[in-house]
C-alpha cells in the first residue's frame, strides 16, 4: 500500500501545498513521512530527534506500537457514532481522567481550543443558572495563549493574534503574572472566572509562581469565582506529574486538557467539578466528533500508562537529567539568559531570535520550536531517555555556537 506522500517530491508536496493549501504555517522547509519512538524521518531519508513531538502531542513517542495496534483495532470495529448514541468508551474514559485530575465530570471535545472555549461557556452558563447573569467577564495573564476560536482568542493575549478579528468577547482583563496585586485589583464579584496555564506553554515556558497561585486561590475565597486551569500544554504527564495546577497548590473548577490526550490522535476535553456540572443541561453544548470511538480508545491507552505511574517517574527522571544538561548548556553559551519549565517542558530564554537556533540544529538532525520570539521551547515526547537527551543537547551546543557566538 503507499501513500500520496511517497509518490510526491518533497518539491511537488511544497509546490501543491503552495498551490491549494491557505497560507496559515511557516513551516521548516521538510517534508516528513515516517516517526518511531522520538525520531523522525523526512522524504530524504533523513532522521531527526523530535524536540517538538507535534507541539506536545505525540506523548508516547511517533509509531507506538502498542497506540498503533488500539487504534487499528478500533477502526475495524467502529470508529464513530456521534452523540446521538452511547458506546463502551467515553465512560471508562472520563472515570479515568476524573481518578487522575480529582475532578467529577469530562466533556469531550477536539483539540485544546475546544476544551478552552467549553470552559469558558461552562463557567459563563454556572453564573447564568445561579442567576448572577452580569457576571460574564475573565480574567487572563498576559503572554497567555488558549488557542483561535472567538472565545479562546479573547483570553489570548499577544494582540499580534487578536487584532485582525475584533471585535472579541467582552469583559475580559489582563493581569502580567509577576504581579499578584494586580490580579487582586482586577478580580470582583463580576468575574465569571479566572483563567492561567499554570506553566505557560506558547508564551515562553513560564511556569507561574507561588505568589501569583497564592493570590488566584485568595482572589477565589473572597470573590467566588471560579478558576480555569489551562493544562493543554502543561498536563497529562509533560511536567512530570499528571496535572500541574495542584503542584503550585491550586484548585481549579474547570481544567483543559488537549494534546497529549489522544498520543496524536485529535482528542481534547473540558473536567469540572460537581458543582459546575449541576447548573449545566443537556443541549447548551456539544460536538459531532467529540470523543468518538477511536479518539477514545486512543486517550484510553495514554491514560492508562500516566494511572500506571511508571511514565510519570520516567518524566520526572529524565526531566530531571534534561534540567542539569541544559543548565551546563547555559552555562557555555552566553546567549542563553534563563532556563525555565519542568520535566521534558523546557524552555530557553535567549539574547537571540529563538529561530536562529532551531534553523542551525535541523540540519544537523534535531526539530526544535522558536516560541515567544527569544525562547527555544523543547518538547520531547515524555517517552524520551536519557541518551537521546543527551544526543539533542549536543546539537543545541553546535547550534548555539554557529547562531550566536560562544565563550
Ligand atoms: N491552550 C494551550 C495552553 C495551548 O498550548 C494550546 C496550543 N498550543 C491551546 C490551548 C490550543 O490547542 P489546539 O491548538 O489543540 O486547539
Amino acid at each position: 500500500m503507499t501513500t500520496m506522500t511517497e509518490t510526491l517530491t518533497a518539491e511537488q508536496v511544497k509546490q501543491t501545498e503552495a498551490k491549494h493549501v491557505l497560507q496559515l504555517y511557516r513551516r521548516a522547509p521538510i517534508v516528513l513521512v515516517r516517526g518511531e519512538g522520538a525520531r523522525v524521518w523526512d522524504s530524504d531519508g533523513k532522521s531527526y530527534l523530535d524536540f517538538t513531538s507535534g507541539v506536545g502531542v505525540a506523548a508516547l513517542g511517533h509509531a507506538n506500537p502498542g497506540l498503533a495496534a488500539v487504534i487499528a483495532d478500533q477502526a475495524r470495529v467502529l470508529v464513530h457514532t456521534s452523540n446521538l448514541f452511547f458506546h463502551p468508551f467515553q465512560g471508562q474514559l472520563a472515570e479515568k481522567l476524573c481518578r487522575l485530575s480529582g475532578l467529577d465530570r469530562a466533556f469531550f471535545c477536539n483539540s485544546g481550543t475546544e476544551a478552552v472555549e467549553a470552559c469558558l461557556k461552562f463557567a459563563r452558563r454556572y453564573w447564568f443558572t445561579r442567576g448572577e447573569t452580569s457576571r460574564t467577564q475573565f480574567v487572563a495573564l498576559s503572554r497567555a495563549f488558549h488557542g483561535r476560536t472567538f472565545g479562546s482568542l479573547s483570553i489570548t493575549a499577544d494582540p499580534h493574534y487578536r487584532e485582525p478579528f475584533g471585535p472579541l468577547l467582552a469583559g475580559a482583563t489582563f493581569v502580567d503574572a509577576a504581579d499578584p496585586a494586580a490580579l487582586a485589583a482586577a478580580v470582583t464579584d463580576q468575574t465569571a472566572a479566572i483563567v492561567l496555564e499554570p506553566i505557560q506553554g506558547e508564551g515562553g515556558v513560564r511556569p507561574l509562581s507561588a505568589a501569583f497561585a497564592a493570590a488566584v486561590n485568595e482572589a477565589a475565597r473572597r470573590t467566588g469565582t471560579l478558576v480555569i486551569a489551562d493544562e493543554v500544554q502543561s498536563g497529562l504527564g509533560r511536567t512530570g506529574h499528571a496535572f500541574y495546577a495542584p503542584v503550585l497548590g491550586l484548585e481549579p473548577d474547570l481544567v483543559a486538557i488537549g494534546k497529549a490526550l489522544g498520543a496524536g490522535i485529535p482528542i481534547g476535553a473540558a473536567l469540572m467539578r460537581e458543582r459546575v456540572a449541576q447548573t449545566i443541561s443537556p443541549g447548551d453544548h456539544g460536538s459531532t466528533y467529540g470523543g468518538n470511538l477511536l479518539a477514545c480508545r486512543a486517550a484510553l491507552y495514554f491514560v492508562d500508562q500516566l494511572l500506571d505511574g511508571s511514565l510519570l517517574a520516567h518524566v520526572t527522571r529524565v526531566g530531571a537529567h534534561f534540567e542539569l544538561r541544559l543548565r551546563e548548556l547555559a552555562a557555555r553559551h552566553p546567549i542563553v539568559t534563563e532556563v525555565r519549565g519542568q520535566g521534558v517542558m523546557r524552555g530557553l530564554e535567549l539574547t537571540v531570535p529563538a529561530s536562529n537556533v532551531v534553523d542551525a540544529a535541523r540540519p544537523l538532525g534535531l526539530l526544535a520550536n522558536a516560541t515567544a520570539k527569544t525562547v527555544l521551547r523543547l518538547l520531547p515526547p515524555l517517552t524520551v531517555t536519557e541518551s537521546e537527551i543527551d544526543e539533542a543537547i549536543g546539537v543545541i551546543d553546535t547550534a548555539m555556537a554557529s547562531a550566536g557566538g560562544r565563550s
